[in-house]
């Protein structure tokens, strides 16, 4: 729109015609002038319509504003022209964007009208009920509320990016359409059309891909990655969510532990310097302790809880690799055990010999870290088994067999035969840490579109039924 600056900017341009545009927040019709404040997404600010102004003056815009001044209602979009004044004296609003000034319309331009919300949208939502937010979520996102959290969850990914790049890192984007990786959840699962009876599944992380990266000599990748697992509902859990997932090469724990320890650190004291990290470096406790001491596997170190600036962050470290499937049996037979985190994690050096001889399985402990804040995980990662015949080790304690193994993980074992340096990573829940940040109780306020806690976008309509058309095509036929 030509001319057109935003509302922050108007205290900048006193006496001066400008030219904003953006939603009317609230009207306040005082018979003879109009007051309503007009809403950009950089602030708000107070206009007035003066019946005076619109006969002396009138406008390029609009020639007898005082009749659109009357008819104009909230959420309407509008162009508005208008001279910033100062506000006098006793009006000034000491510490508010524009409490300084004000402006008066010389003209206006309706651009759109705007049917009654459902919810004000002047005041923060969190105490409307969740499914009609969800269902018009083009609405609550106009709130500042949501405003605030889906800009800063943007300068906080911007900074990791910025970040990362200046550490060395790449981000490398890896497919949507996969195969199934083992996560420990249920995955998604796409038809292919072209090879009716196969699927894709959706990554439930970039787990095999990063690893890949590594032997394909990338060395240092990080990506802000969706990651997708068919988990029944719980809690404030979504069917996708993001990760900050990074893997690097030549590395032991203590590097990846250091480096990510830096970037959290770093993103707090700039873009949160009224919060304070209770212990720099980063407390960490064993699996064990942790299970003793608080009974959680996420402790939270936090001494003062009512203090919400208080940010304690802290590292697990040393859990087991393996727990039985079946826990009231107490054999130790192959088959009978699943991993705690992640088939591809490397056992701590000391016990890699009990790996090897697959002995005394249940007491070896994994390089698995994960960093927990305020009694949330937020991040875990470990470093990897690159050498093959370790990684074939864990799947034979997993009880798969060797055809299985060569069928889905062939490709794992060959890359790692091929030159595959040492490497190791980690993933952040990112929905959780900007939860964190931003003083939310729940991942759904910081993402644009969330789902239900039953995995529905209400907005949409997701999931739905498809045409008879589109399963023909698929080859599939659904049962009654
Ligand atoms: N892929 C793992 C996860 O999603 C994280 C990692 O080990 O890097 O939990």
């Amino acid at each position: 729109m030509k001319d057109r600056i935003y509302i922050k900017d108007l205290k900048d341009n006193v006496g001066k015609e400008v030219t904003i545009a953006g939603w009317v927040d609230v009207r306040r019709d005082q018979g003879k002038m109009v007051f309503f404040d007009m809403r950009d997404m950089t602030g708000k600010v107070q206009c007035v319509a003066l019946p005076s102004r619109a006969e002396v003056i009138g406008s390029t815009v609009s020639h007898n504003f005082m009749d659109t001044a009357k008819e104009i209602r909230p959420e309407w979009v509008l162009k508005i022209v208008g001279i910033v004044n100062k506000r006098p004296e006793k009006n000034v609003k000491a510490g508010v964007l524009n409490g300084e000034v004000e402006l008066e319309i010389t003209g206006i331009e309706i651009l759109n009208k705007a049917e009654t919300t459902p919810f004000q949208i002047n005041e923060s939502t969190s105490g409307i009920n969740e499914d009609t937010r969800m269902k018009y979520k083009y609405l609550d996102l106009r709130t500042e509320r949501m405003q605030k959290n889906i800009r800063m969850r943007h300068k906080i990914i911007k900074f990791i990016r910025d970040f990362l790049d200046k550490e060395n890192f790449v981000e490398v984007e890896t497919p949507i359409l996969t195969k199934s990786t083992p996560e420990g959840a249920r995955d998604y699962i796409v038809p292919s059309r072209l090879w009716q009876g196969k699927f894709y599944a959706l990554p439930q992380s970039p787990q095999q891909y990063k690893q890949l990266l590594m032997a394909g000599g990338i060395e240092r990748y990080f990506q802000i990655a969706k990651c997708m697992r068919d988990e029944d509902t719980r809690g404030d859990r979504q069917p996708e969510f993001t990760q900050l997932d990074l893997e690097m090469s030549f590395v032991e724990r203590e590097d990846v532990i250091k480096l990510n320890e830096k970037l959290l650190i770093n993103i707090v004291q700039t873009l949160y310097p009224e919060k304070k990290i209770q212990e720099i470096p980063f407390p960490r406790i064993s699996h064990k302790e942790a299970m003793e001491k608080y009974g959680t596997d996420r402790p939270d170190f936090r001494k003062d809880k009512n203090d919400k600036n208080s940010l304690a962050f802290g590292w697990v470290v040393d859990f087991p690799f393996f727990e039985r499937t079946d826990k009231s049996d107490n054999s130790q037979a192959e088959g009978e055990w699943t991993f705690t985190h992640n088939p591809f994690s490397r056992p701590k050096s000391e016990h890699m010999p009990l790996l090897m001889d697959k002995k005394d399985i249940g007491n070896i402990l994994t390089s698995q870290y994960d960093v927990v804040l305020n009694g949330y995980e937020i991040g875990g990662g470990s470093i990897r088994n690159h050498e093959p015949e370790a990684l074939q080790k864990v799947f034979e304690i997993l009880g798969h067999k060797i055809e299985d193994i060569e069928k889905n993980f062939g490709h794992m074992l060959h890359a790692f035969k091929t030159g595959a340096p040492p490497h190791g990573g980690i993933a952040w829940g990112l929905d959780r840490l900007v939860m964190l940040l931003q003083g939310e109780v729940n991942i759904r306020e910081v993402i644009a579109f969330p789902k239900t806690g039953e995995g529905k976008d209400l907005m949409m309509g997701s999931p739905a039924e498809v045409s008879e058309k589109q399963l023909k095509e698929l080859g599939i036929k659904l049962s009654k």
